[in-house]
């Protein structure tokens, strides 16, 4: 019996090698194989996933180049002028029969003021929504302050998701222009109607809200536009659409603007009016904006009978150019 094992357990010994033999090749061809194709796999993902950032990447920097430049100028001009009070000037050259101002509209103001002595204060970003938009709407929720946000059209996802988020938390949405091309809207009234009604359907498309609120691009003041602006205002008053300019400027369409600068900007002007409109940039190249917002709400919730409320279709509109 010992002698039959004995030869058993022999002819097992080199079947089992050969099957452990067997078994190590697998493996390591398996190894050599399935290894390097999960990690080309994993490489291919994250190419993908790289060349859409870049992708995207560029097609912000691309659409920045081309929208901002011209904006950059002309904003900044009026920016300049606003601060340094030349539009005043300008304007009543303009409307002659105005007695008001048309930067701070103070009797207007008075007429409010008349009825609760409250000072309010409008946050407004213009150019949104941008890789910013969530940062601010951030600050804006933690001091629990309304702001308005007059958009653009930017179709990419991450942005729809903006348009929805400005909504979803209380902010107002205004429009500033589908394509915030100068050279487009400007160009003609019916040009101008195109791109109007082009953002005010996508932006009830995205947030569910019809907004009756506008901002031209450049102001209302601006001096690039093709057709006279009082075209465009009648337009507008036709169309039940309230245009607001702004009475104090953060002076952030000069990118190169630091926190403290922009803080003081505003909180130099912030008391000169009861009706105050600050105009502020939501956009790429502008994060000293985002940085200087929580010192200026901190600052205007510190002023006596001061209140900052979104601009709904009831505000008095802060106009350069006044309705007729
Ligand atoms: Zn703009």
């Amino acid at each position: 019996m010992q002698a039959e094992n004995g030869a058993q357990n022999n002819d097992r010994q080199p079947s089992e090698r050969v099957a452990r033999l067997r078994k190590m090749i697998i493996g390591t061809i398996s190894g050599a194989i399935i290894i390097p194709l999960c990690v080309s796999v994993a490489l291919a993902v994250t190419c993908d996933r790289l060349s859409a950032s870049l992708k995207n990447a560029k097609a912000d920097l691309e659409w920045y180049h081309e929208h901002y430049q011209e904006r950059t100028l002309v904003v900044d001009q009026e920016s300049t002028m606003i601060l340094d009070g030349s539009l005043n000037a300008q304007e009543e050259e303009q409307t002659e029969n105005d007695e008001q101002s048309p930067v701070t509209e103070d009797t207007d103001d008075d007429d409010s003021d008349a009825i609760d002595d409250i000072r309010r204060v409008y946050l407004t970003f213009d150019d949104g929504p941008s890789i910013y938009t969530g940062e601010i709407l951030d600050i804006l929720k933690e001091y629990n302050v309304k702001a308005t946000f007059f958009v653009v059209g930017r179709e990419q996802d991450k942005y729809l998701e903006m348009y929805e988020r400005i909504t979803d938390e209380g902010h107002s949405i205004g429009m500033h222009s589908y394509s915030h091309k100068y050279g487009e809207i400007y160009s003609s009234l019916d040009n101008f109607q195109t791109d109007l009604h082009k953002l005010q359907t996508f932006i009830y498309e995205n947030t569910g809200v019809w907004t009756n609120l506008y901002r031209f691009p450049g102001g209302s003041s601006n001096k690039v536009s093709d057709v006279d602006m009082a075209v465009l205002i009648d337009y507008l008053n036709k169309s039940n659409i309230t245009y607001f300019d702004w009475n104090v400027s953060c002076g952030d369409a000069d990118s190169g603007k630091t926190k403290d600068e922009i803080v003081n900007n505003v909180m130099s002007s912030v008391d000169k009016y009861s009706n105050v409109v600050i105009l502020m940039h939501d956009a790429a190249d502008k994060h000293t904006t985002v940085e200087a917002l929580p010192e200026i709400i901190e600052q205007i919730q510190q002023m006596d009978a001061t209140v900052i409320v979104p601009i709904t279709e009831d505000t008095l509109p802060v106009q350069h150019i006044k309705n007729k």
